[in-house]
């Protein structure tokens, strides 16, 4: 493992921040300006939505399939999040690192736990996309959009701030209030390309 692991000289740039924070947006726009950049597509089950199609964004597999995939070991991570499987082949990330280059992904917080176990901190850069308190996100995210229950407005609110314990343990913070994607866009970016460089 320690040898495996000696020989990862590129870096693992992983974005985390809470569902709407604008994590996939914000990888989006990366994609013209960053060629070299990897940008994996993630294995799930959910169900594909309109504007999706297979491998953007997700390679979408069936429960049995993933599953397979789990019992042969091929995830580097895996998590369930509202009820479905998300997970990252470890030959989608593994080669790249092993070639020096740098990888992009989103992923939600026990994925990216899952990673501070099993990969060298060094090679991981978390970058915390932040939408703001718990009350300017519920109010710009939440509420703005179509009516949920109390206990799900709970749920959201238990998540929400699981994912914020990430704020502090991130390399990089990009502010992403409502209205600020802009700023946010650039600042993102040049937080890549200080990776890079
Ligand atoms: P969505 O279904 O809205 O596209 O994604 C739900 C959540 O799963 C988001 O927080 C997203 O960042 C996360 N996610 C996407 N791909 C992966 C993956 O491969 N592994 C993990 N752990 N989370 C993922």
């Amino acid at each position: 493992m320690r040898a495996m692991h000696e020989e990862l000289t590129g870096t693992f740039v992983v974005v985390v921040g809470s569902s709407g924070s604008g994590k996939g947006t914000l990888i989006r726009h990366l994609k013209t300006s960053f060629p070299n950049v990897v940008f994996p597509s993630s294995h799930v089950t959910r169900p594909m939505r309109e504007n999706e199609s297979e491998g953007f964004p997700y390679h979408f597999l069936s429960v049995e399939e993933f599953e397979k995939n789990i019992a042969e070991d091929k995830f580097l991570e895996w998590a369930q999040f509202s009820g479905n499987y998300y997970g990252t082949l470890s030959e989608s990330i593994l080669p790249h690192l092993t070639k020096g280059e740098v990888v992009i992904k989103e992923l939600e917080v026990q994925g990216v736990r899952l990673l501070l176990e099993k990969l060298p901190r060094h090679v991981l850069k978390i970058v915390f996309i932040d939408a703001g308190n718990w009350e300017e996100y519920a109010e710009a995210r939440i509420h703005a959009r179509a009516p949920i229950s109390e206990g799900e407005l709970a749920a959201r609110r238990k998540r929400y701030e699981d994912e914020q314990t990430f704020k502090t343990e991130a390399d990089f913070v990009v502010q992403n209030k409502d209205g600020d994607l802009e700023i946010a866009k650039k600042q993102f970016e040049e937080i890549i390309r200080s990776i890079i460089t």
